[in-house]
């Protein structure tokens, strides 16, 4: 017999760590863009696990690539080579235009990973003097979790009770060069920002940030770090984010949708010279680059190397664009959209991002706030104009 939802969520609480606050919803199967609680009831979902979905769930492909593997070698240790890692790297460095590939698992050992490589390349490259280098970061910045990575995190919430702190971070501003530039120096290892700040709101640069951000580290012999972990892999309507002012960084670090939404897959992808620092010994994961990891990582790079899913999200953005200017002033007092990923602000007097959230479940869409009364919406990139419709729709009835 299946228990509720109700008396699921009641039996995790004494066990489970509270570090998150999930809507009352319990997922048992998904496929495409939809997703059925234990009860039956069908919603579609409009988070795609904070862009971990791209595909949607299940993905024919994908399941079948990973089935094929778990058929043949699922672990290897990188302490022997297998047959499935080449491959994988070949893939995603033609996909990125860059040279080598450091496969890790989650996104914040990616964003440690790019730390480590580039205070590595300050030190032996560059020249700066031992433990001197530092790293600029933004404002509002969200790159995950570790106690590195939450020391130049802004956001009380990630931070507080958590130190002492890592030194070597200069935070300056989201999406002002002047202040970039200002903060670079000869001890400067890297540049490391998001090309749009997802956990932020979907925080868009003006156009000419990210050209500035090349101009400027190429300017300082420093490494511009690109954290595509949200932004990258079709969710802008372009493979990454970066690419809308043509820019190529040194350093790109994804994660989320290379895994398929099936395993934990992410990855460092940098200019040889750059990664040629790292020797044996030097770095490593006794996951990264497994090789079930790796056949659904080159699965991924499949997909995208026709341009299909890219070319979809970029037009259905333009559905999604209109569809929230209607609901200017309706209920969403600002948004900020570039292909299948917008941040909507809603009218604080209608409720948190929280309680719209709560409302649009009840209507069949699932979202998720991030800070007050914003609402993050990342579809699947398979979804279809009139599922994208029936959500936005859902929205309007919402704060109607
Ligand atoms: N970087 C960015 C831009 C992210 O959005 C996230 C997760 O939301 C991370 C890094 C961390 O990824 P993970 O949760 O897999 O550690």
């Amino acid at each position: 017999t299946r228990r509720s939802s109700a008396s699921l969520i009641e039996a995790e609480a004494p066990v489970l760590a509270h570090n998150y606050h999930p809507l009352p919803v319990v997922i048992s199967r998904a496929e495409g863009v939809w997703v059925e609680d234990v009860e039956g009831r069908r919603y579609l979902d409009m988070l795609a696990g904070y862009s971990a979905l791209n595909f949607g769930h299940r993905h024919p492909a994908l399941i079948e690539a990973a089935h094929r593997q778990l058929d043949a070698l699922t672990l290897t240790s990188r302490a022997f080579h297998h047959d499935r890692l080449g491959q994988f790297a070949g893939a995603l460095a033609e996909l990125t235009g860059l040279d080598m590939v450091l496969p890790m698992n989650t996104g914040a050992e990616a964003v440690e990973s790019g730390i480590k490589l580039a205070r590595k390349w300050a030190y032996e490259v560059k020249g700066v003097p031992a433990d001197q280098a530092t790293i600029v970061v933004a404002g509002g910045n969200f790159h995950g979790r570790t106690t590195t990575i939450i020391s130049f995190s802004d956001d009380d919430e990630a931070r507080a009770n958590f130190g002492p702190y890592t030194p070597g971070f200069r935070t300056v501003p989201y999406n002002d060069l002047a202040a970039l530039e200002a903060a670079i120096d000869d001890t400067t290892a890297a540049v490391l920002i998001e090309p749009i700040q997802g956990e932020a709101g979907v925080i868009i640069p003006d156009d000419g940030y990210l050209a500035g951000v090349r101009a400027a580290t190429s300017r300082a012999n420093c490494l511009f770090i690109a954290d595509e972990i949200q932004s990258g892999l079709g969710r802008t309507g372009t493979t990454l984010a970066v690419e809308h002012e043509q820019v190529v960084p040194d350093v790109i670090l994804l994660g989320k949708a290379l895994g398929g939404g099936i395993v934990p897959v992410s990855a460092v992808v940098a200019r040889r010279e750059v990664m040629s620092v790292l020797g044996p010994g030097q770095h490593g994961s006794t996951f990264g680059g497994n090789p079930l990891a790796a056949a659904v990582g080159t699965a991924v790079v499949d997909l995208l190397t026709t341009g299909e899913f890219q070319s979809h999200a970029a037009d259905l953005g333009k559905v999604l664009h209109s569809g929230l200017t209607d609901l200017l002033g309706k209920g969403v007092t600002a948004f900020r959209a570039r292909g299948l990923w917008a941040g909507v602000d809603i009218d604080p007097a209608l409720g948190t991002g929280r309680t719209i959230s709560e409302r649009l479940m009840s209507e069949g869409v699932l979202v998720k706030d991030t800070h007050g009364s914003t609402i993050r919406l990342a579809p699947p990139l398979t979804i279809t104009e009139h599922e994208l419709t029936t959500a936005i729709a859902a929205l309007g009835r919402v704060l109607a």
